[in-house]
C-alpha cells in the first residue's frame, strides 16, 4: 500500500445532524480536523469519546467538550471490572515466550508455549478450544498480548475487548483463553494463536495470482468473506456491532481458519438503544451513515465487509491515497465506491459488492442475507487458502 496503515477513530458527534449534504460534509470536515489536532495517543487520528475524562489537547473546542462530559467509568471502576475478568497472579511460570508476533497500538503480541495449566477456576470454563472442545493442553501455542495499563489512554476499551471476546465463542472469532494482571499496571491477554497473521499481511505480501494484480483469486476471496460474514452474523445475532471491520482485524491460521479480532470498539444494541451515532471506525472503511453522523446499526459492518472485499481485489480500500479528511468527504458524498477494473470481475462478486455497499441502509443486505448469496458458491476449499501463507515460511 502507498499510504501508512490508517488507525481506528472514535469521535462523538461534533455538529447537529442534518439532511443537508453540505452541512454533513462540513461536520465531517470538522470532525476530521479535530482528530488531526489531537495527538495525545500514539495514533495520529484517534479521538476520545465524550464520556472519557479529558486529556490535554491543543484544540480548545475539543477539550471543552470533553470537560463538560461525565466520565463513563472511573479508573477505579475500570480496574475493578478488569480484576473481575483476570487472574491477579504472575503468569510468567505458565508460559515460555517464543517470539514477538506483532505490534499493536496498545501493546505487543507474543507467540508463547503453555507450560502449565492455568489457575483452576478457568480449566473447565474458559480454556476450551471451540472447534473440537478439547481443553488447551500443556505445550499448546498461544498468543499473548502484553499491555502497560498506565500507557493506555482508554482502558475501558480493553475491558470492553476482553468482555466481548470472553462471551463470544465462535469458530470465526479469535478465541479468548484467559487474562492476567501481573501487577496493577501489567496486563497479559492470552488468546489462541493465529500463525497466519492478519489478512492485511496476506494482501500485502503474497505474490499476485488473482485478477487486477490481486494476490487472491475470487474463490479465495469468497472463502475469506464467507468466514468473516459468519463471525459477523454471530455478533449481530447478539446485537453486537464490531465497528472496525477491515483486513487488519481478520486473522488466519495454517488450517485456513479465518477469525475476527479487535473488539475494543464493539457496541451492544439494546431495546432501549437500538441505534448508535458515535463516529467510530477507521476512516476508509466507515459506512456513509457513520461518516455523516447519522444513527446507525449492525449494517455498518456489512459496508466495511464490502470495503474489505475491495481490499482483497485491489490491494487497498477506496480513497487510501487520499488524506483521511478527503476520504471521509468522498465516502459521504460519492455513494457506492467505483471499482478500478470491473470488467475483469465476475457478475457474482459485483452483485455481492452492490448489496454490501448500498448507501441506503434499507436495501443493504444483512449478514443473514449475505450468507445465502451466490457469490459464496464459488468459495475455494480450505486447502486452496493455505498457499496464501507460503510467504511466511
Ligand atoms: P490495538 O488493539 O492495540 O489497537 P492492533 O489492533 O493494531 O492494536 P493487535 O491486536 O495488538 O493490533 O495485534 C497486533 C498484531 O499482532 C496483529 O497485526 C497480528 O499480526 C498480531 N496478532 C494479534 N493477535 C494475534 C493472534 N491471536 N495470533 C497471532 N498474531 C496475532
Amino acid at each position: 500500500r502507498a499510504a501508512p496503515k490508517p488507525p481506528t477513530v472514535a469521535l462523538k458527534q461534533q455538529a447537529p445532524q442534518t439532511s443537508n449534504t453540505y452541512n454533513n460534509a462540513s461536520s465531517v470536515a470538522a470532525a476530521a480536523m479535530a482528530m488531526r489536532k489531537d495527538n495525545h495517543t500514539q495514533q495520529q487520528f484517534k479521538e476520545l469519546p465524550p464520556k472519557v475524562p479529558a486529556e490535554p489537547s491543543k484544540d480548545a473546542g475539543i477539550t471543552k467538550q470533553k470537560k463538560q462530559s461525565k466520565p463513563l467509568m472511573s479508573n477505579a471502576e475500570i480496574m475493578l471490572r478488569l480484576k473481575s475478568v483476570t487472574f491477579n497472579t504472575d503468569p510468567t511460570p505458565y508460559f515460555k515466550m517464543i517470539e514477538k508476533a506483532g505490534q499493536g497500538a496498545s501493546g505487543s503480541v507474543y507467540l508463547a508455549e503453555r507450560l502449565e495449566s492455568p489457575p483452576s477456576e478457568y480449566q473447565n470454563d474458559h480454556v476450551v478450544s471451540i472447534e473440537n472442545n478439547e481443553p488447551q493442553a500443556i505445550g499448546d501455542k498461544v498468543a499473548i498480548k502484553q499491555m502497560i495499563l498506565s500507557k493506555q489512554p482508554r482502558k475501558e476499551l480493553i475491558v470492553n475487548e476482553i468482555l466481548v471476546m470472553k462471551n463470544s465463542r465462535h469458530k470465526n472469532i479469535v478465541n479468548f483463553l484467559e487474562a492476567y494482571l501481573k501487577t496493577e499496571d501489567d496486563l497479559w491477554v492470552v488468546m489462541e494463536f493465529m500463525e497466519g497473521g492478519s489478512l492485511t499481511d496476506i494482501i500485502e505480501n503474497s505474490p499476485t495470482n488473482g485478477s487486477n494484480h490481486s494476490p487472491l483469486t475470487e474463490p479465495q476471496i469468497a472463502y475469506i468473506v464467507r468466514e468473516t460474514c459468519q463471525g459477523l452474523k454471530f455478533l449481530h445475532d447478539k446485537h453486537i456491532i464490531h465497528r472496525d471491520i477491515k483486513s487488519d482485524n481478520v486473522l488466519l491460521d495454517t488450517r485456513a481458519r479465518v477469525k475476527i479480532t479487535d473488539f475494543g470498539f464493539c457496541a451492544k444494541l439494546t431495546d432501549k438503544r437500538s441505534k448508535r451515532a458515535t463516529m467510530v471506525g477507521t476512516p476508509y472503511w466507515m459506512a456513509p451513515e457513520v461518516v455523516k453522523q447519522r444513527e446507525y446499526d449492525e449494517k455498518v459492518d456489512v459496508w466495511s465487509l464490502g470495503i474489505m472485499t475491495i481490499e482483497m481485489l485491489e490491494g487497498e480500500p477506496p480513497y487510501l491515497n487520499e488524506d483521511p479528511l478527503k476520504a471521509l468527504y468522498l465516502i459521504a458524498t460519492n455513494g457506492t465506491p467505483k471499482l478500478k477494473n470491473p470488467e475483469t470481475l465476475s457478475l457474482e462478486i459485483k452483485r455481492f459488492l452492490s448489496v454490501c455497499l448500498c448507501v441506503d441502509v434499507r436495501y443493504r443486505a444483512s449478514t443473514e442475507e449475505l450468507l445465502h448469496h451466490t457469490f459464496f458458491d464459488m468459495a475455494c476449499k480450505p486447502s486452496d487458502l493455505t498457499q496464501l501463507l507460503e510467504w511466511k515460511e
